[in-house]
């Protein structure tokens, strides 16, 4: 089995978008041991790569974010994750309340394994992440986009935390993606069952 790093992602004919816009970030955190599961999942991965229409979608959605505050900028934290690094992270969590949060290889993964997904934030002018009520990858309502008025009325939010939530999801959306439900910082470029009918898998 071919080493995973990301040679092997440019030969799954993906882009590396930080080579289209040079003022995204990137830090891939599945490339370190700062996640759920505290390892280095993706070996040599540490480049966001994409679906070269994917790529152009999210440079697209840096060009709107900068319109409204030139100063700030797309962090981006993941985006696409071979299919044996899904079958590791379902592995983990099969089984448990946290398995809503992780697609089941069995039923053709997720997004990501497609090239056609990112986990996004929004840096501000001193480079510093834009406070969303929850970490990243954070397991639990908190971190959940739809009932968001609640979670201000209660206190798990700030009205602040929302409305930068808001700010990332209107450029995400323009730019033409998709929200989930669990999840603030994920957009999806294609719905599942396109994805899975016609693109090709990340191996
Ligand atoms: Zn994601």
């Amino acid at each position: 089995m071919a080493e995973i790093n990301d040679q092997l992602m440019q030969q799954s004919n993906l882009t590396d978008v930080a080579q289209l816009d040079t003022t995204l970030r990137v830090h891939i955190v599945y490339a370190t041991e700062h996640n759920f599961l505290g390892k280095n999942l993706y070996g040599g991965i540490t480049k966001a790569w994409l679906r070269n229409e994917v790529a152009h979608m999210v440079v697209k959605a840096n060009q709107l974010l900068k319109a409204k505050h030139p100063a700030y900028t797309l962090l981006i934290l993941d985006a696409a994750r071979p299919m044996r690094v899904q079958q590791q992270m379902w592995k983990s969590v099969a089984g448990t309340k946290n398995s809503i949060y992780v697609s089941n290889p069995a039923r053709g993964g997720g997004l990501h394994n497609y090239g056609a997904a990112i986990d996004v934030t929004i840096l501000d002018e001193n480079g510093t992440p834009l406070s969303m009520g929850t970490e990243y990858d954070y397991f639990g309502k908190e971190a959940h986009i739809d009932n968001e008025a609640e979670l201000v009325s209660t206190g798990k939010i700030t009205e602040d935390e929302r409305a930068n939530r808001l700010l990332l999801r209107d450029i995400m959306r323009k730019a033409g993606f998709r929200t989930i439900r669990s999840e603030w910082w994920h957009f999806n470029a294609y719905s599942r069952q396109y994805a899975v009918e016609n693109l090709p898998l990340i191996q």
